[in-house]
Parts: C-alpha cells; structure tokens; sequence
C-alpha cells in the first residue's frame, strides 16, 4: 500500500484470492455498507492492522459522504439498476477508495512513527479525491499536479480551496501527459524518492482496487444475490473500478459477465474485440476521465489470463513501449470467459444522457452515460445488468447542459464551491524545478 508502483516497474496482486462463501455474503442483504466492507477487505489485510484499526478506518472514511447508504441503486428500468458512486466528497467514484486510503495510510505511518511525500499526476478526478482524502493528515505531505488551464472549473477548485497546509496544488505549463511523465521521474529518481519518502496513490495501488470490491457485493446483494447471478457494466479508463468486478467474482460473488464500457478511446474494446492491444492517440472526449491511451491495471488482468506468468508480462509490457502487442489465443479465450466490452461516440453520449432523462427521471454524467449506453446493447433476459455512475453530474456540467438544457447545481454540502478562495502555485514543466519546490514545502 505504501509503496505503490513495485520498484522492477511491475505492479503488486495478491498471491491468492480469499473466497467468501455464499451464506456469508447472503448474510450481508440489509447490512450497513461499513459492515460489508469489513467482511470483504479484512482478509486481505492480514496481520498488518487489527480488527479495530480497520473498522476506525472504514468508518472515517465514509462518514463525510452525503448519503447515508454511501452506494445507493436506483433503478434505470426493468432489470437495469444504476449504482450510485458519487455521493463522496469529490463526486465521483475514487473518494470510495482515496479516503480508505487516507485512513490506512495515517494509521500505519503514525503507529511507525513515519512521514510519507504523496506526489500524485491528475486529469481532474484522481488528484481532487487525493487531497480531500489527505488533507489534514499530521503524518503525509501531498502534491498533486495537474495540466494549467485544461481541467474543469470544479475539478480545479476541488484541489485549490481546501484551507490545510499539507496539501498543494501544482499547475504545470504543459498538458497531462507531461505531469505523468514528471511524476514516472520522480519515482525513477531513487536518491529523491527515498529522501522525502515518495509514495503514490495512482490507480495501480493495490489499495485502491480493494476498496473498490466492496461496492460490487453490496449491489448485487440489493438486487438478490447471491441467490441470483448479477451483470456489471463499467465505465472504463485505467481498469482499475472493473478489475474490482473481477475480485469480487473470484472471491465467490456470482456475477456473469464483467462489460468494459469505453469512449472513443478505445484501445480496451479493440484488444477485447480480438484485434490486440495497440496504442492510439488520445483523443479529447466529454467524458475526459476515461480518455487514456494505456489502461495501467488491464496489465493485473493479462497476469491471470497468461496464467500468472510474469515473464510472459514483462514481455508484453516492453512490447507494450514499442507500441503494442498481440493476445495469444489462450489469454483471449480466458479474458473473454468474464469480460466482454463495447464502445460509444461522442453523439451517442450526449443522446444517452438526453434518453436517460426522459426515460427515468436520472441526470447522467457523461462517463455513466458512456455505461448505460453500453449497458443497454449488452443485457441479457433474466440476469439484472447493474450500471456504474462514476460522477456526479454536476462534476461535467456543460456535457450535461449541452444535451439536456439543464445545468446540474452542486449538492447542497457543496453549493459555495465557487466562492471559496483559491490557493495554487504555477511550476515550470521541469523535473529539478518540481523537485525543489516538493523539497522547499513538505513538513519535514
Ligand atoms: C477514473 C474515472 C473513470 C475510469 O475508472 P478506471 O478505474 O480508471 O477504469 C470513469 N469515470 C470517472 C468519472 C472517473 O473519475
């Protein structure tokens, strides 16, 4: 959890899976979503925290959410459920897992009596639900960098307006791709990394995809599971809230197909369509969080499928630099036994979000809306289908207004967003630059 990215640049899984047999999870229907949490992470935790330490946690972390079932389902119609993953304080799918993290980061650097320097890369999402996981935290310092101009206004505010001083928001002159280029330097930078005690929260933490399980049982839970098989669809970017689909289904939750829903970035469904996996251009969408040209945990899901030969994965991922590879027959058959997967256009986006809405009432956001389309096409009779909503859709307000005519507000808890003050610093796109500043500012 602490370290992140593994230091021979591959990622950590877990040596086995625990299994939670079907009278426990049946045992869950009208459990608080804190409870199910505690039975689904605690085995994978080990010695590393007591009972205790992990229900404080668990609790901390979902008690700033704005709804009191954290993952409420609505439904969109006959056997199609939405879930509702934005109720955090960031609105949108990662708080679930940030502020665990943030818990159990705390927790164990305190009881070390240890300071970590988080330094995370952000389109938006990820770096909004770091610091408000992090912020206020006495033992980790957090820097979160983002591409000037080119984040929405909320997602901006969302990482300059909160008042604690160890969390900063660095603007880079340059674009995305150049923060996460920085960021891979600074972890490259071994004398720098261990001197502030670097450590990321990106979505190849292995954390993160924990907590990211829980909300798979207590949905299918909510629509009679386990007694019923349930199918998810996802919104997808970095693979890394449908990998959790995947843990969920191997630790015994019955769930029959696993659909990767993507935008016009679509080098997931052309890689689970058959035709490889071949790095594109990114292409701006108005589902930005999931416009990415390599999806960093499908690398955990090919390590199965390759039958856990990390040979075989260090291969493909060297290939992967060159500009990609080809699956073999084996590894496709076993990717394609759980998942399937499908794609959607700007227009169709904007139509779905414009359908949902008169069809059932629901305000999307365009990457949830990106879900339901898929959705839609891939339903089978008699198996509930339970779609993903990853944002909140005041996060992508002129998306949503532009298909609609309605311009969602801000929930209440949250409506003076656009008055608080601001505190920001603007940094060159320059590794010694960024590395000076992290060093003139962390605490220690
Ligand atoms: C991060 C994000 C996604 C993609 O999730 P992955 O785990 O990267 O697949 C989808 N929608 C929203 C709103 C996000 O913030």
């Amino acid at each position: 959890m602490l370290t992140g990215l593994a230091r021979d640049g591959g990622l950590y899984v877990p040596e086995t899976v625990p299994t939670i047999d079907a009278s426990t999870i049946a045992a869950m229907e009208g459990q608080s979503y804190e409870q199910i949490a505690y039975t689904v992470m605690r085995p994978f935790i080990g010695e590393t925290f007591s009972d205790d330490e992990v229900r404080a946690c668990i609790a901390r972390a979902y008690e700033g959410f704005g709804h009191a079932a954290r993952a409420p389902l609505v439904q969109l119609d006959q056997g199609h459920f939405l879930l509702e993953l934005f109720h955090g304080p960031t609105l949108a799918f990662k708080d679930f897992a940030m502020q665990l993290i943030g818990q159990l980061f705390q927790t164990a650097l305190k009881r070390r009596g240890d300071r970590v320097t988080i330094v995370g890369a952000t389109s938006g999402d990820t770096g909004s639900a770091a610091i408000e996981a992090f912020r206020g935290l006495s033992n980790v310092d957090v820097f979160i960098l983002y591409p000037h101009g080119r984040v929405s206004e909320v997602q901006r505010r969302q990482m300059t307006t909160p008042v604690e001083d160890n969390v900063h928001a660095l603007a880079v002159d340059g674009d995305f791709d150049d923060c996460q280029a920085r960021l891979k330097d600074m972890f490259n930078d071994f004398e720098f990394r261990d001197g502030v005690g670097l450590a990321g929260v990106n979505s190849i933490n292995w954390a993160r995809v924990l907590a990211q399980v829980v909300y798979y049982f207590s949905s299918a839970v909510s629509v009679g599971g386990p007694h019923r098989t349930v199918s998810f669809t996802v919104p997808t970017g970095n693979f890394g809230d449908i990998f959790a689909g995947y843990i969920a289904k191997r630790m015994g939750l019955p769930i029959d197909r696993l659909v990767v829903a993507t935008n016009q970035n679509d080098i997931l469904h052309r890689c689970l369509s058959g035709q490889g996996y071949h790095k594109g251009d990114t292409i701006p969408s108005i589902s930005p969080s999931m416009d990415i040209q390599v999806s960093s945990n499908f690398e955990r899901a090919l390590f199965d499928a390759y039958d856990r030969d990390g040979g075989a994965i260090a291969q493909l991922m060297d290939e992967l630099k060159a500009g990609g590879f080809e699956v073999s027959q084996g590894a496709m058959e076993a990717l394609q036994d759980h998942f399937d997967s499908g794609r959607v256009s700007e227009e169709e986006t904007s139509a779905q979000i414009t359908a949902s809405l008169k069809t059932s009432g629901e305000l999307l956001c365009p990457h949830s809306a990106v879900g339901v389309h898929v959705a839609e096409a891939q339903r089978a009779q008699g198996t509930p289908m339970i779609t993903l909503a990853t944002a909140h859709p005041a996060k992508f307000p002129d998306a949503v207004e532009a298909a609609t005519g309605l311009r969602p507000p801000l929930p209440p808890r949250m409506a003076d967003l656009y008055e608080r003050a601001e505190r920001l610093t603007r940094v060159p796109n320059d590794l010694a630059a960024l590395k000076a500043h992290i060093i003139a500012h962390r605490a220690s």
